[in-house]
């Protein structure tokens, strides 16, 4: 038994358990996870690690000796199938029974796959994993032409990396334009242009009808019979929230596990965090969202472990979100979720800008694009909801920080 028993060793379960021994949180502590590396970061996977440009070494959260010298006991490849909460254990899935005192959730989710005829050939990858990186890698040499399912921020990425790497690229995106459902407009535009410039073929408002072949991939049959030739197909179309055990158990959730504003859910020790939790947010107007990004699972990591240490704070942080696609770093602050005006400051043309959404008059996001800038002085006016002119705000000689004076 241990006194707080992490479930999930990514971003938020290796951040809960950092943050426990931060808030000195002296009970024992093990942090259990399916994967069988200790706790790595994922955003590289889809960029640099992909590219080739960097070992796993230098993805690991925290070096190997880190987690022994503050007690946290690592149970690496062990799968949490059943929850008993009244009996506070888990059940993996070779059988281990395993207790607890509280518990944090932080098991993200799984990729969505196709369900089309074809779906299982050989050479079809989705982007979760150290792993599912390490399987496309393998297989890379063998590629001339990758199709891309799904135009959102790892389906963008990938096209970026595999590009780099000499691959034709075609990604396929359901909606009229990419990043649809993350970002404005302009945004998408931008990085269509931007994607295409370097040769990645974008097919918006197209869907995938079959994957060809025998055995392994030969080509991707899209609705209306068109058929692309390809060696491997990368789905990026989402997550499915990894909560089954606990939904199981008699948790409040569908859509991820829902938590209140310490990030408990509603069975009693167990909270949630990271890309599974359902929470009310500040920058969603109260809605409830899950948000799937670093910030969020550090800070909810943040909030669980200060209420196991027994202080209370409410979740309430900022969102912030970054992407790199060639040498375009995008920053972005806050949720433009149903914003009513966006204003762009610079040039897209000149590859450095932004796009300020506002509603009802407030500013309630930025995407930076090359504009660092814009997103250290955006985030205060995020975080306070100003109201700026919007046509001050288009004026990019002005910094951010002047038109908030
Ligand atoms: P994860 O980090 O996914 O950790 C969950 C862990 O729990 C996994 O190891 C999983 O295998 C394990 N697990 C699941 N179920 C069980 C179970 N039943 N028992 C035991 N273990 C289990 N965010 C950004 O902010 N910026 C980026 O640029 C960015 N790029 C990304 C690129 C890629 C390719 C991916 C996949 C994600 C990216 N993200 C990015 C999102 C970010 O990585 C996630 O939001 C973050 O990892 C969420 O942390 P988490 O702890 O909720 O889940």
């Amino acid at each position: 038994r241990y006194d707080v028993l992490v479930v999930g060793a990514g971003h938020g379960g290796a951040q809960a358990a950092i943050a426990l021994r931060q808030n000195k949180f002296a009970g024992s502590i093990a942090l259990l996870g399916d994967e069988p590396d200790p706790p790595y970061e994922r955003p590289p996977l889809s960029k640099d690690y992909l590219a080739g440009e960097k070992t796993f070494t230098r993805l690991l959260i925290r070096p190997p000796a880190f987690w022994d010298e503050r007690d946290v006991t690592l149970l690496p490849g062990r799968r949490v199938v059943a929850v008993d909460p009244v009996h506070r254990t888990v059940t993996t899935a070779d059988g281990e029974t395993i207790g607890y005192g509280e518990m944090v959730w932080a098991t993200g989710g799984t990729p969505r796959r196709l369900s089309c005829a074809g779906a299982d050939l050989a050479g079809i990858y989705t982007l979760r994993t150290r792993a599912d990186a390490d399987q496309m890698q393998g297989r890379l040499a063998g590629v001339e032409t990758a199709v891309v399912v799904g135009g959102g921020y790892i389906g963008l990425e990938t096209a970026a990396a595999l590009t780099k790497l000499g691959k034709k690229v075609i990604v396929l995106e359901a909606q009229p334009r990419v990043l649809a459902r993350v970002a404005g407009e302009a945004l998408s535009r931008f990085f269509e242009v931007e994607h295409r410039g370097h040769g990645v073929e974008i097919r918006l408002e197209t869907q995938v009808n079959a994957i060809l072949g025998t055995g392994a991939v030969t080509g991707v049959q899209l609705v209306g019979g068109m058929i692309i030739p390809c060696q491997m197909v990368v789905i990026g179309i989402g997550i499915i929230p990894a909560v089954e055990p606990l939904l199981a158990a008699g948790a409040d959730g569908g859509n991820g596990v829902e938590v209140d504003d310490r990030c408990r859910t509603s069975l009693p020790g167990i909270y949630a965090i990271g890309d599974c939790a359902r929470h009310a947010n500040r920058y969603a107007e109260g809605q409830r969202i899950r948000l799937e990004s670093v910030q969020n699972a550090h800070d909810q990591a943040a909030v669980a472990a200060r209420a196991i240490a027994g202080q209370t704070v409410s979740y309430d942080a900022v969102p912030w979100f970054w992407s790199q696609q060639y040498d375009l770093k995008l920053q972005t602050i806050g949720l433009s979720l149903g914003h009513d005006q966006a204003v762009i400051r610079g040039d897209p043309a000149s590859r450095s800008f932004s796009v300020v959404y506002l509603k009802r008059g407030r500013i309630v996001s930025l995407d930076c694009v090359n504009a660092a800038r814009d997103y250290i002085h955006g985030r205060s006016l995020v975080a306070d909801g100003i109201i700026i002119d919007p046509e001050r705000l288009a004026d990019s000689t002005t910094s951010l920080k002047e038109l908030a004076e």
